[in-house]
């Protein structure tokens, strides 16, 4: 399964792009990691980040940052507050725990009436 993120926050900087040289594309961006299954959601610990230059839409990659954009990329690392994690059951697991507990009750009533 493929993981899934969330973006949580985006940083406008103000940095040079290494591949257009334009210092009003580059954006760096946080995410979250985010499960879905069948019966639940959950956002989870793991932060993701990455550089893109909107001006050129390339992803800039660590390899090619410049000390500079490693500074400001390390202070807003450090800033940055992840959410706290959350964890929610969908509807469908609700509607299937409610039968499967009216199932037990109808079973324990039949059995304690049956007499
Ligand atoms: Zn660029």
């Amino acid at each position: 399964m493929p993981k899934k993120f969330h973006t949580i926050k985006e940083v406008p900087l103000n940095n040079n792009c290494p591949e257009c040289f334009n210092n009003e594309g580059l954006q760096l961006t946080f995410k979250q990691r985010f499960k879905e299954t069948a019966f639940y959601k959950s956002l989870t610990q793991e932060v993701a980040h990455e550089i893109a230059c909107k001006k050129c839409e390339t992803t800039i990659y660590p390899i090619q940052w410049t000390d500079d954009i490693e500074r400001v990329f390390d202070y807003q690392k450090k800033a940055f507050q992840p959410k706290s994690s959350s964890f929610k059951f969908k509807k469908i697991f609700w509607i299937i725990f409610v039968i499967i507990i009216l199932g037990i009750s109808g079973t324990a009533a039949f059995l304690f009436f049956k007499n």
